[in-house]
């Protein structure tokens, strides 16, 4: 963890260093900008800044190394505290303010920051998703706002200004994220392997506007084309193998260099073909239609073309998982992919000609 990693903020973090030179930090901070753009992870590294053991907190530069910047990293930092709203949630839990039930005020977010710190010289709380606070949670963290505790710091993380109540707003120091510049994008796409090559990475930095998360989409969003390619290949009965084994590789070879990702593109792909075989079984033995209108085509003209269908769908559906099976052992993945197709061709074939 160091500033090197955050791109495309050098301005905010000069401007953070600064007010630590001059001893005028805050003690309250509203991050507001576009999702993706790096204010969760601006944040994490500004409290490991705060926490360091190894540089002053005039220089506001954390080293990486030192057990308070390791604690920081792992998320086991005992004086940072980070909460969210829960993917299920519509909004942050009250208790994770101020303890549920059976523990209010003696536990959560405003009772943790007003401990005494146990390693670092502060407390720190970082509420990413600061969009989603209802008025019952504002309410509590505002009391915390008015009051803050001596030597806490306290970052609030949210897309618009305006989504939080003025009285908390006045008590926050504000920081603008603007989008991040193109280049920084497509240099976060490769140093992150979420691009295959700098094409790819300059391509979707280009769509994303200035956020790594839209980036990120986009990315996926390649996977939702490919997977319609896929699906068109697999339901004809004579699917043209040896036109398609190169689309398969070279999609493959866009998730990134290393192995690890690229197995796990692989995996993808085949567990998108085992899901069709499935939809297949169950379309022929009368099973409701699916919702997904491109598998649903597939599955209607798989139907109408295949002869000896029954047999044909589980030996591709058995074939798909011994692939799946050999994935994570066989080294050469074109082989392993190319002989897949290969043998499910085959197996089409071969019900047309009986
Ligand atoms: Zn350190």
């Amino acid at each position: 963890m160091s500033w090197d990693h955050i791109l495309g903020h050098e301005r905010i973090v000069a401007q953070f260093k600064q007010a630590a030179a001059r001893g005028r930090l805050g003690s309250s901070f509203l991050l507001v900008g576009p999702p993706g753009v790096g204010k969760y992870t601006f944040a994490r590294t500004l409290a490991g800044a705060f926490l360091c053991e190894s540089s002053p907190e005039e220089q506001l530069d954390p080293c990486g190394r030192c057990p308070s910047c390791q604690q920081v990293t792992a998320g086991s930092h005992p004086d940072l505290d980070v909460i969210a709203k829960p993917a299920d949630k519509s909004f942050i839990p009250l208790e994770f303010f101020i303890g549920d039930k059976d523990h209010r005020m003696r536990e959560g977010l405003c009772h943790k920051i007003s401990l005494k710190p146990y390693r670092g010289g502060r407390k720190i709380a970082i509420i990413d998703d600061a969009d989603y606070l209802n008025p019952e949670s504002a309410n509590c963290l505002l009391k915390t706002l008015e009051e803050p505790p001596p030597r806490s710091i306290l970052l609030l993380i949210c897309t618009s200004e305006n989504r939080q109540l003025p009285t908390i707003r006045s008590r926050c120091q504000i920081i603008r994220f603007r989008g991040l510049p193109t280049n920084t994008v497509e240099k976060l796409l490769i140093q992150n392997d979420l691009a295959s090559d700098q094409d790819q990475a300059r391509r979707l930095a280009e769509l994303a506007g200035g956020s790594m998360q839209r980036a990120v989409e986009l990315a996926d969003q390649e996977f939702t084309d490919f997977r319609q390619q896929l699906l068109h290949y697999l339901a004809e009965p004579d699917g043209d193998n040896v036109t398609f084994a190169p689309i398969l590789n070279e999609f493959v070879e866009q998730a990134g260099k290393d192995a690890p990702v690229r197995r796990r593109r692989m995996r993808q792909v085949v567990h998108q073909a085992i899901k069709f075989y499935r939809a297949l079984l169950r379309s022929i033995a009368g099973q409701p239609d699916v919702h997904d209108q491109c598998l649903k085509n597939c599955l209607h003209r798989a139907k109408s073309d295949w002869s000896g269908i029954d047999e044909t769908v589980a030996d591709c559906l058995e074939r798909s998982l011994q692939a799946l099976d050999h994935i994570d052992s066989n080294a050469n993945q074109v082989s392993l992919l190319e002989c897949w197709l290969d043998d499910l061709a085959h197996l089409t074939r071969r019900a047309q000609l009986t």
